[in-house]
């Protein structure tokens, strides 16, 4: 296992000297970018090949991705979308976090290995506030400005140190609520970034509060990227996000343009953009004309105020296309798209419940969830950390325990691996999900997450979702997965 780890400081060593001369030297970067694209390539094979489960095609998409990502960064540091000083400090920032002057994260990952016989989670996505500056339809978190469930300061310090000093994390997700609507007191996300300058912060925002001195902050801290939410172009988003939002969150995308920093968009899918979630177009759009390094697709799923509008929610077939889309989009078109169900074979399937370099997520209540869409909760932090325990404990709950096992069973570490075009553990695998990981001690997080428990409609349609999902992905995840090195 120190082996492992030592391997992957060397690869991210590598990493961050490729993005350094990537920088610095504008007449190396093509050699670098070929040299590093050939490295990850290699790295990725032999690992499928000696460790792994022999399958190229896991071993393609992940390569894939790193490449797309180091390509698209390039692209837009040659356009002037990203800066140099930008790309500077994030490198900077992943040296200090993942090895630095003590080795921390490394050290860290070694003692969990040694204290619990697996790999910690590699990151926890906090959503410090519901509060919200929109109200959108079929919000997956309820959020709204009436929403008041904040996190103090003190508790989002404590647990992304421990998830910094105990599981060797480097990077922190930050969800909402509006994020950047989040304080206590003075102190705020940027307090919070300025503090772990050594971890690096994906911030999912609808980029309304990014004004002129945020976007010039973040230039300067350089451990931050924000993501953009929208649902497709100004039709689609004002629809569902409200009047004159579409053009407010581009404004945005216009003042972190200024100041070179990296952004993202992420968009939710439902039925009123799959359409235009199947055009080249579209990508072409966010990637070449706006200038994004990456996007996130989350589909609708029916949790939150999503419950309300079910009719909204993708049919299985539309999500095999949108899987079909995404591998297209990934293999022939170079772009880093993430979609958080049909992307499982880059992630080796659900990487919920803390999984060895998974994550789990949690709520402004503190309530410690699998995953930002299992909205479902033992441990709280407040109570653990009343009774003098730490993030650990709940790590080691037999709820997330459940959960890995079901996830090992299902095969995401197997020869040949479980169908990760149907990963998830909620949406896909429903009944299982019921019936052996939920327990009389599990809660909902909300009246909505209450109320899905008690509705046998709302049980029968996730199961027979689940069915037809393996259905139609099982032919061809076995034509994929029988892609031999
Ligand atoms: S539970 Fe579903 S959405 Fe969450 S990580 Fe697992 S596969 Fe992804």
């Amino acid at each position: 296992m120190a082996k492992a780890l030592l391997s992957a400081k060397i690869r991210t060593n590598m990493a961050v000297t490729t993005l350094k001369l990537l920088t610095n030297r504008s007449f190396l970067r093509s050699w670098a970018l070929k040299t590093a694209s050939r490295k990850v390539q290699e790295n990725l094979l032999d690992y499928e090949m000696t460790k792994g489960s022999k399958c190229r095609y896991l071993a393609s998409v992940e390569a894939q991705y790193i490449i797309n990502l180091m390509n698209q960064g390039i692209k837009n540091l040659d356009k002037g979308i990203l800066s140099p000083q930008y790309l500077k400090k994030v490198a900077e920032t992943l040296g200090r976090g993942l090895w630095g002057e003590s080795n921390r994260s490394q050290e860290a990952s070694v003692k969990y290995i040694e204290k619990y016989g697996m790999e910690p989670p590699a990151f926890c996505t906090i959503s410090p506030t519901q509060k919200c500056n929109l109200n959108c339809t079929g919000c997956y978190a309820s959020s709204s400005s009436r929403s008041s469930a904040t996190l103090p300061y003190w508790a989002v310090q404590r647990l992304v140190k421990e998830m910094r000093d105990i599981c060797g994390a480097s990077f922190t997700v930050i969800s909402g609520g509006e994020p950047f609507l989040w304080h206590d007191g003075n102190k705020n996300l940027i307090t919070l970034l300025e503090e772990f300058n050594d971890m690096f912060f994906l911030v999912y925002t609808n980029g309304l509060l990014i004004d002129d001195r945020r976007a010039k902050q973040m230039l300067e801290l350089g451990n931050i990227t924000p993501a953009i939410s929208f649902e497709g172009y100004e039709e689609q988003t004002d629809h569902r996000r409200g009047p004159g939002v579409f053009r407010k969150s581009l404004a945005s995308i216009d003042r972190l343009k200024k100041y070179g920093v990296g952004f993202g968009v992420s968009i939710t899918a439902t039925k009123e953009n799959i359409n235009l979630l199947l055009e080249d177009s579209f990508y072409e759009y966010w990637f070449e004309e706006i200038g994004a390094t990456y996007m996130w697709m989350f589909h609708l799923l029916p949790i939150g105020r999503a419950r309300e509008v079910m009719s909204l929610v993708l049919s299985p077939e539309e999500r095999v296309a949108l899987m079909t889309k995404w591998e297209e989009l990934l293999f022939k078109r170079g772009y880093f798209i993430g979609d958080f169900w049909n992307s499982g074979a880059a992630s080796r399937g659900c990487i919920a419940y803390g999984r060895p370099n998974g994550y789990f997520y949690v709520d402004w209540n503190g309530n410690i969830m699998p995953c930002v869409f299992v909205p479902y909760y033992k441990d709280n932090i407040y109570e653990l950390y009343k009774n003098g325990k730490t993030i650990e404990d709940a790590l080691m709950s037999d709820y997330f325990k459940r959960g890995r096992s079901w996830q090992e069973e299902y095969g995401y570490l197997s020869t040949p691996p479980g169908n990760f075009l149907a990963p998830c553990s909620i949406r896909d695998n429903h009944q299982h999900f019921r019936e052996k990981i939920l327990a009389p001690d599990i809660k909902p997080e909300d009246d909505s997450a209450r109320a899905a428990l008690e509705d046998p409609e709302y049980f029968q349609k996730m199961v027979e979702f689940g069915e037809k999902i393996r259905q139609l992905t099982e032919p061809l995840w076995q034509d994929r997965v029988n892609q031999k090195l």
